[in-house]
């Protein structure tokens, strides 16, 4: 049986890894674009050897040993723990909201205790009892004004829905603190690959059992397999089935890139901006990443990308799902013309629809490997 992987993200990329070193199976990995590594694919800017994500910007970090260990053959991690900032009305403030934000934002020192006390005041000012969408789930966490302030704008901006067409657990993803920690992940393991993620992805596909054709879309090649090819398939489910049941619907992102004449642009590598007048959300400064190269570090040139977030529309690159009632139903319906077919696994951020971080995808490509590929296998 020949095996074709539809896509080189992490998801796929783990997939062709397990098949071709455990299993010792040959599989074919195509990808439509010039590059391996999805969403995830980095590459050096020649003028200042700074390495930028060209996605946006990706931050290793997870709760699960075994995601870790795995990870962790491919290249080392540095010790880089993500901490954002947040410009709201011409100031910055710490984001996640934290208690450094809670007093810069209402002018006052409160204890932790004091501002717990405070918030459950504000929080209480608007009754919800049970929070239904992403609005009232953040104000049910921090009470309207901070709501108002720093995620109301934000997500406008990100998603162009009402937050209270939002499904909650988006929110969730943010931690909010009454301490100073400022950590924007609680995970105990975070970093950004010293070697570059597209070396991760580099030495995941070097191995003389999987081929690798870029530039290769699935419908250039699917009239060519054989009845018995197994496809792992980690585009949009949508575009495999001819959209026969509707469109799912995908936020996009448009990256503005600049090299600015300065050795440090923004003191930080990603700061947020939550007023809705602003176009952006977000603006990265790729160096910050890597304080352990000393050359891109200290070049007097920085690189920086405003990320502004839009709609997807068929060509454009799909980066977050829309899991609200209509998407996930109509998700539900491509699922189960998948399952029709023995010979077809869906998988990854794009083909499971789902809003996973790097880790997750991992994970969820590592279980999928052992419970569904492998057996196919005898192992
Ligand atoms: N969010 C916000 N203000 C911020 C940062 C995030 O309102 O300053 C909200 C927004 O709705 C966003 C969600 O929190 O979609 C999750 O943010 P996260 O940083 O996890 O998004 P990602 O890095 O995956 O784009």
């Amino acid at each position: 049986m020949h095996t074709i992987i539809v896509g080189a993200g992490f998801w796929g990329a783990v997939i062709a890894e397990r098949m071709a070193s455990v299993l010792d199976a040959e599989v074919t990995v195509i990808d439509e674009r010039p590059h391996i590594g999805g969403n995830c694919h980095s590459s050096l800017d020649e003028e200042t050897g700074i390495e930028c994500h060209r996605y946006g910007s990706h931050i290793f970090h997870t709760s699960n040993e075994e995601v870790w260990n795995y990870i962790n053959r491919f290249s080392a991690f540095n010790g880089y723990q993500h901490k954002v900032f947040t410009m709201c009305r011409g100031k910055v403030y710490t984001m996640p909201i934290n208690l450094s934000t809670i007093e810069n934002f209402y002018g006052r020192h409160m204890t932790p205790s004091e501002a717990e006390a405070f918030l459950q005041g504000e929080i209480a000012r608007d009754h919800i009892d049970n929070p239904a969408n992403l609005e009232e789930k953040a104000i049910s966490l921090i009470g309207r004004p901070l709501y108002e302030a720093f995620i109301q704008g934000y997500t406008q901006k990100q998603w162009e829905h009402d937050p209270k067409l939002l499904p909650a657990y988006i929110i969730t993803r943010l931690p909010f603190r009454t301490s100073y920690n400022a950590n924007y992940f609680a995970d105990p393991w975070q970093g950004v690959p010293v070697d570059g993620y597209f070396k991760i992805f580099e030495r995941m596909l070097d191995n003389p059992r999987i081929t690798l054709r870029l530039e290769t879309s699935f419908e250039s090649v699917r009239d060519s397999l054989s009845a018995d090819t197994l496809v792992i398939y980690t585009g949009l489910p949508d575009r495999l089935f001819d959209y026969r049941f509707g469109e799912l619907e995908w936020r996009s992102l448009r990256c503005e890139w600049e090299v600015v004449p300065v050795r440090d642009w923004q003191g930080t590598a990603v700061m947020n901006y939550a007023d809705k007048d602003v176009p952006y959300t977000r603006i990265h400064e790729f160096k910050h990443y890597h304080p352990e190269r000393t050359r891109p570090m200290l070049s007097p040139r920085s690189v920086i990308c405003r990320e502004y977030s839009r709609t997807w529309h068929r060509g454009d690159e799909a980066y977050y799902p829309v899991n609200d009632e209509r998407n996930n139903a109509l998700y539900a319906k491509y699922q189960a013309e998948a399952a029709k077919n023995p010979n077809l696994i869906l998988g990854g951020r794009l083909g499971a629809y789902r809003y996973w971080d790097m880790d997750k995808a991992i994970a969820d490509a590592l279980a999928t490997f052992r419970e569904k590929i492998a057996p196919r296998f005898g192992k």
